[in-house]
């Protein structure tokens, strides 16, 4: 077969996924002692780049903790090549960050090699993202058919029926939405051949919905604008994926530090997530530790007479992209019986719902119920579910 020594001669050209691959492949074999010191490699250079001073372990953790509310609404990149990220708004609390170029073929370099870890030999995979996908030719050589998460299509289902997807991977929301549609089509066979790598929001009650339908349900966690913190593998541990940063668990919370951003520095970073971590004792060998007792940000699913697609996360997914200037927080409430949506915000400065209006006559549409806007003061109280389905 000519397409693979062709992709791979592209790729070193372009994207370089597969130098990112290969090396994750002779690195997952590696030792703690060899992880970590390729870990304080990295952190040293990047303490070098911002001038962090840290040149040890006791020296990161000897720094503050830093949160949303660190990261400058205006900042200048330290390197040229970079891309724009607005976080996926998954604490509620939005931000634009800033990434190296190759923060995308390097985080797809981790996804493929969880995929291997599942079994994935170059089966089609079905993959959902936010947006468009930024290299469709690559894609279809690794046979991997890229489709948005937001909006399930016939197309979803279609692809899932047809093709049997070794792996759907996305957004859970995404992910039980394309299940829902195979099930609804009266085709919730083909599921068992399907395995699920679930991500970006707690699986909580989805697991439960979807589990005893399908091949496999995994879980991986990270935060979009960082790289993939964790990776299940075969045995449906979370493995940390130290290679791309240094995962800590203060207090109970999930911090990171990524060590390959050189745009914007990244340093105990506080996720908002709470996890646990632990030692390696997995029967895959492998000595990334594992992390484990996630407890994420959630959104409910809901699917009914009253609405005109099924809610979940896209339904607030655009404020962390149209109105990060303006909205500091929300949280979305959805009465289906009382035909109405509240969305509740904190404003960043002033309250400004007029310039919300669009978005409101946006989800109005998109859902077929009446949307009321709410102020709030704070954020504080509110707690993992974003978005809430009161029936
Ligand atoms: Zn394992």
């Amino acid at each position: 077969m000519f397409v693979k020594p062709l992709w791979l001669l592209v790729d070193s050209l372009t994207l370089n996924v597969n130098k990112y691959y290969s090396f994750l492949m002779k690195s997952q074999d590696w030792s703690r002692e060899e992880l970590e010191e390729y870990q304080l490699t990295k952190l040293r250079e990047l303490s070098n780049n911002f001038g962090l001073g840290i040149d040890s372990f006791e020296d990161l953790k000897s720094r503050p903790l830093t949160s949303k509310q660190d990261i400058p609404l205006q900042y200048t990149p330290r390197i040229r090549n970079y891309i724009t990220h607005e976080t996926s708004g998954s604490t509620g609390e939005p931000r634009r960050i800033y990434v190296p170029s190759e923060h995308w073929p390097r985080k797809e370099a981790v996804f493929m090699r969880c995929w291997s870890w599942l079994g994935w030999r170059g089966q089609p995979v079905l993959r959902l993202i936010a947006g468009k996908p930024s290299w469709p030719w690559y894609d279809r050589w690794r046979n991997v058919k890229i489709l948005n998460y937001r909006e399930v299509t016939p197309e979803h289902v279609n692809y899932v029926i047809q093709k049997r997807p070794f792996l759907i991977h996305g957004r859970g929301g995404g992910v039980r939405g394309t299940c829902e549609g195979v099930i609804k089509a009266g085709r919730a066979d083909v599921l068992k051949d399907v395995g699920l790598v679930w991500l970006g929001e707690s699986s909580e009650g989805h697991r439960q919905r979807l589990e005893p339908y399908v091949r496999g349900f995994y879980e991986g966690y990270g935060l979009a604008e960082l790289a993939p913190v964790a990776s299940p593998c075969e045995y449906n541990n979370m493995h940390i994926n130290m290679e791309c940063g240094v995962i800590e668990s203060v207090d109970g919370e999930i911090v990171i530090t990524d060590i390959n951003n050189t745009a914007m520095p990244f340093i105990r970073y506080r996720t908002g997530d709470d996890g646990k971590i632990r030692d390696s004792d997995c029967p895959c060998g492998r000595q990334h530790p594992i992390l484990y007792d996630v407890r994420g940000r959630r959104t409910d699913y809901y699917d009914g007479p009253e609405v005109k697609k099924p809610i979940h996360w896209w339904l607030v997914s655009p404020i962390s992209h149209d109105y990060i200037d303006l909205v500091k927080a929300w949280r979305a409430e959805v009465f289906p019986k009382e035909g109405r949506i509240v969305i509740h915000f904190v404003f960043r400065d002033k309250e400004d719902f007029a310039r919300l209006e669009p978005y409101r006559r946006w989800v109005e549409e998109q859902t077929g119920l009446r949307c009321e806007f709410q102020k709030q003061d704070s954020a504080t109280k509110w707690k993992r579910d974003l978005v809430r389905v009161i029936t």
